[in-house]
């Protein structure tokens, strides 16, 4: 062959193969669009609809009783909300298997209609513009348990291993309707929220924020809990089991705090040995984005019989995760427990304090609190085990969605994980391009400190990189969220 023939044959064969990966992404991209059917369920559980925009919530008030032997929960939501466009209807959320009891409204009950897991409360009269409301939903149920193949989302009636109760739930992208009545979108959190548990008195209970208040009665227990804090509905959460606890002091430049490990009564070594390098990370998301942003409330982890959630100010640390599993993680044996531990805590501000206000953008969750592991190696490791766990996690990339999904569907972005992997790599990706990585530092601290407390989507993050780079990174970002590959 000759060296013209051989040049032909090289153009050819290029031509060739990027014609192959082309019709391969379309067709992948086909399939995608195909299994993407949305119904009215999708809807009403995920788009801003007139019945959910004419009114914002700024505080929610819990208090459910939680019947292990039964299997139940029950009690009620109060819903305190400011009427955003004058109506006489709204929509609030909650799973048709659980029953709704009656709807309270200024002493008299409400009628109500439900489709699917929505349901549309109608008032007598139309409530006047920027006028402040509640609502009481009294409700019970058996909510539901997770699926065999999804050992991931619902509730959780456990024993620990000497056949104990250890209750608990997890719901992200599941929403937190499926265990009590709330306006079940990501976009409005409310500006806090009390939570009042009843269960047998055997038990201890962690939730959310801090614990006001103990009621002790013969049998029964009740533990009434605050969020001052706005939180994010698949955050609000309890544990009930055998717990004790174990504290750490830590100080940053702003004064003394806490960080609580709440474990199983049997656990104690355990915890200990990896709940000692827990203020390290700690320290450095504070060096990295800034200080914690719950130091009002707490910073706990508290082991949880699911694998782990960014619960806020809570989060969950899975008995399931064995020291095996973790020696999947490059950088374990020079950081024991460094993989969920670390990962969860940096929800806290990426996900908790900074929350996507669709699940569509939940790469802004996902992705952040991957990448803050791989931080945290380069950190310990170095820049060459970055480097390489950073390859590594490449090779878990599915490609198979964009990594922003469609918005008001509640789309589930999780199914493929590249929310995780991808997300993470495409905010390694842009620091390199971005080239000096002081700058791209400077982009987090920004969009964590302009953001905290509040709900973002991915076009907040990107003018936040051009603004802070004073460059255009739309195009570059856009095409690595959006497109599959
Ligand atoms: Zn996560």
């Amino acid at each position: 062959m000759n060296s013209l023939s051989k040049t032909f044959s090289l153009v050819f064969l290029l031509f060739f193969t990027s014609f192959v990966l082309i019709a391969q992404e379309n067709s992948e991209y086909k399939t995608y669009k195909r299994k993407r059917k949305y119904t009215l369920a999708d809807s009403l559980r995920g788009a801003l609809r007139p019945e959910r925009t004419c009114y914002d919530v700024h505080y929610y008030n819990l208090a459910i009783s939680i019947n292990p032997k039964k299997k139940i929960i029950g009690g009620s939501n109060e819903i305190h909300f400011k009427v955003m466009q004058p109506t006489a209807k709204i929509q609030v959320d909650l799973f048709g298997n659980m029953e709704v009891e009656k709807i309270v409204f200024s002493d008299k009950e409400l009628t109500f209609s439900r489709i699917h897991h929505a349901i549309f409360i109608s008032f007598p009269d139309t409530l006047p513009l920027h006028s402040l409301q509640k609502v009481q939903v009294f409700y019970q149920g058996s909510p539901k348990v997770p699926a065999q193949t999804d050992q991931r989302h619902g509730f959780y009636w456990d024993k620990d291993e000497k056949g104990r109760d250890w209750i608990g739930l997890c719901c992200e992208h599941l929403g937190a309707s499926f265990w009590f009545p709330n306006k079940d979108h990501l976009s409005d959190e409310p500006d806090s929220m009390r939570m009042h548990y009843t269960f047998p008195a055997d038990l201890t209970c962690i939730s959310n924020g801090v614990l006001e208040k103990i009621d002790t009665l013969s049998q029964q227990k009740t533990y009434h809990w605050f969020s001052k804090n706005p939180i994010n509905n698949y955050n609000v959460t309890f544990y009930l089991g055998h717990y004790a606890a174990l504290t750490l002091p830590y100080t940053n430049g702003n004064g003394e705090h806490e960080i609580t490990h709440y474990f199983l009564d049997y656990e104690r070594d355990a915890a200990n040995t990896y709940f000692q390098h827990t203020p390290t990370f700690v320290k450095f998301f504070e060096d990295l984005y800034g200080e914690y942003p719950f130091w009002n409330e707490k910073l706990a982890i508290v082991q949880s019989p699911y694998l782990g959630m960014e619960h806020q100010t809570c989060v969950a640390i899975g008995r399931a995760v064995t020291i095996e599993e973790y020696e999947n993680w490059a950088y374990v044996h020079q950081i024991p427990w460094a993989s969920v531990v670390p990962h969860e805590i940096a929800h806290e501000w990426w996900g908790n304090a900074v929350s996507a206000n669709d699940m569509a953008d939940v790469w802004l969750h996902e992705g952040f609190a991957t990448y803050s592991e791989l931080l945290l190696i380069e950190s310990a490791l170095g820049r060459e085990a970055y480097l390489k766990e950073v390859e590594k996690r490449r090779t878990f990339i599915q490609y198979f969605y964009p990594v922003i999904g469609n918005r008001e569907v509640n789309e589930d972005t999780f199914s493929k994980g590249d929310v995780y992997y991808k997300g993470a790599l495409i905010l390694h990706e842009l620091r390199e391009e971005i080239g000096d990585s002081r700058v791209f530092f400077a982009v987090l601290k920004r969009f964590f400190m302009q953001y905290k407390y509040k709900t973002v989507n991915t076009e907040d993050f990107i003018n936040t990189v051009n603004d802070v780079t004073k460059k255009g990174y739309t195009k570059f970002l856009k095409d690595k969220l959006y497109k599959i590959r």
